[in-house]
């Protein structure tokens, strides 16, 4: 029974809020705090059970240390922007608070996500007595545990991991993005790093493409080889891997878009003067775009996320590859988003309750493949997030089209 402190009233927001409200038997008390209260009260409108609003600027660590004095959670559930990581966990420290996120943080200024700035808070999460569990969404998050649950349960070494995140899912707008427009924009436009042979090896933005047949009928997809944040950490946790790659799926009509976009400067991130004022054109792209918290009702198709990993077990070659797949249109019956949001507040539940149930509860910093899977897997199953593992030929490879094997 434990009180906690959601942070952003966005669309993964939204989801954390109504799984949480769920489970009355772990959240017994619940505050949604974020940058605009009026948000926070219209999600609080459809549960049915009630929970109380804030408005807060995450990014002011003494107003926010000051809400977490008076309302004394037991844990903060960071799903603002990635910006506010560093602020929130300060105010945690001072108010004697656990923390969990879903995304690395990054400068306002530099498109660059990093672990670095987060981990060396570890002295003083340990100090304090206090957990951080860093990248409890999908991907991070599920991604990173279906790894760690590959690595214990069928091999003896892990060598090669391919995470592959198709959404197949159509919201109807010639242009949208299924999350932050801002932090997805940044994320996909930047440069392609994937790990190799001990090291990050940097290559152009969607230089290599590959086939790729998602299991149970959701189809056949274009996906792109691109950075994604937890490839640093997975590649630390698990140094056999001599390989780590991400991918993403892209239509051809979204990435034309993004493409004639960056043509014309709207995804900078610099600051540029505009009528005597400075706007960021990326920030004033956000600004245009379909709120991602409104695609739910329009949004039908399935995700398909999972992870390819290759290695030995007794001496033999091995692949398994590990999914779920999610229906946006019964997460929207659900909890009335679609699956991106969906598929990123279920683990930052269950995270959350890993945490107050002392599964997962160790002082320091943690990136969750640290911790045991095993009660996350159990937890994905019975609260909308149902995985299946399969092992694949070993002689299985991605079917590159595009770029180098
Ligand atoms: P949204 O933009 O929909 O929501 C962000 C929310 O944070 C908004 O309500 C916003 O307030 C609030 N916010 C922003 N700045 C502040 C601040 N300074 N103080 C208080 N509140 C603030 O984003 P999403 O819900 O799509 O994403 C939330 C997080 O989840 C992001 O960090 C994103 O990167 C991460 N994510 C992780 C994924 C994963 O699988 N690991 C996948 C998808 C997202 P306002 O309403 O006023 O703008």
């Amino acid at each position: 029974m434990s009180r906690v402190m959601i942070i952003g009233a966005g669309g993964v927001g939204a989801v954390v809020t109504h799984k949480c409200a769920q489970l009355p038997e772990v959240f017994s008390e619940i505050i949604l705090a974020s940058r605009t209260e009026a948000k926070c009260k219209a999600i609080a409108a459809q549960l049915s059970r009630p929970i109380r609003t804030a408005r807060v600027d995450a990014d002011n660590v003494a107003e926010l240390t000051e809400l977490l004095q008076s309302e004394r959670p037991a844990l903060v559930i960071n799903v603002a922007l990635p910006y506010q990581d560093l602020s929130i966990m300060d105010a945690c420290l001072a108010a004697g608070v656990h923390y969990l996120d879903t995304a690395n943080y990054e400068p306002l200024d530099t498109a660059k996500f990093e672990y670095r700035w987060q981990w060396e808070y570890q002295d003083r999460f340990v100090k304090a007595g206090l957990t951080a569990l860093l990248g409890s969404g999908f991907d991070p998050g599920a991604t990173n545990i279906f790894t760690a649950y590959l690595a214990k349960h069928y091999f003896d070494e892990i060598t090669e991991l391919d995470i592959v995140d198709v959404n197949g899912g159509d919201h109807g707008y010639p242009f949208a993005t299924n999350f932050n427009p801002e932090i997805n924009i940044r994320e996909v436009t930047a440069d392609c790093r994937h790990w190799e042979g001990g090291e990050f090896v940097t290559t152009p933005a969607m230089s290599k493409k590959a086939r790729f047949d998602c299991p149970d009928g959701v189809g056949s997809y274009d996906i792109y080889r691109m950075y994604h944040e937890e490839l640093e950490s997975l590649s630390k946790h698990f140094p056999s891997l001599r390989r780590a790659q991400f991918w993403m799926s892209f239509s051809d009509n979204y990435l034309k878009h993004l493409e004639v976009l960056g043509n014309v400067g709207m995804t900078g991130i610099e600051p540029v003067q505009y009528q005597g004022q400075q706007i960021v054109p990326i920030q004033f792209l956000a600004s245009l775009l379909p709120d991602p918290s409104t695609l739910g009702p329009r949004t039908k198709g399935k995700t398909c996320i999972g992870c390819i990993v290759r290695g030995h077990k007794d001496g033999k070659d091995k692949v398994m590859y590990l999914y779920n797949i999610a229906d946006h249109q019964e997460c929207y019956r659900e909890v009335q988003s679609q699956a991106i949001s969906y598929t990123t507040g279920v683990p930052a539940m269950i995270g959350a309750k890993m945490i107050l149930e002392g599964h997962w509860c160790e002082p320091g910093v943690w990136n969750v493949e640290q911790r045991d899977p095993d009660p996350f897997m159990a937890d994905m199953n019975r609260y909308g997030l149902p995985w299946k593992v399969v092992e694949l030929d070993p002689a299985f490879r991605l079917d590159v089209v595009q770029g180098q094997e």
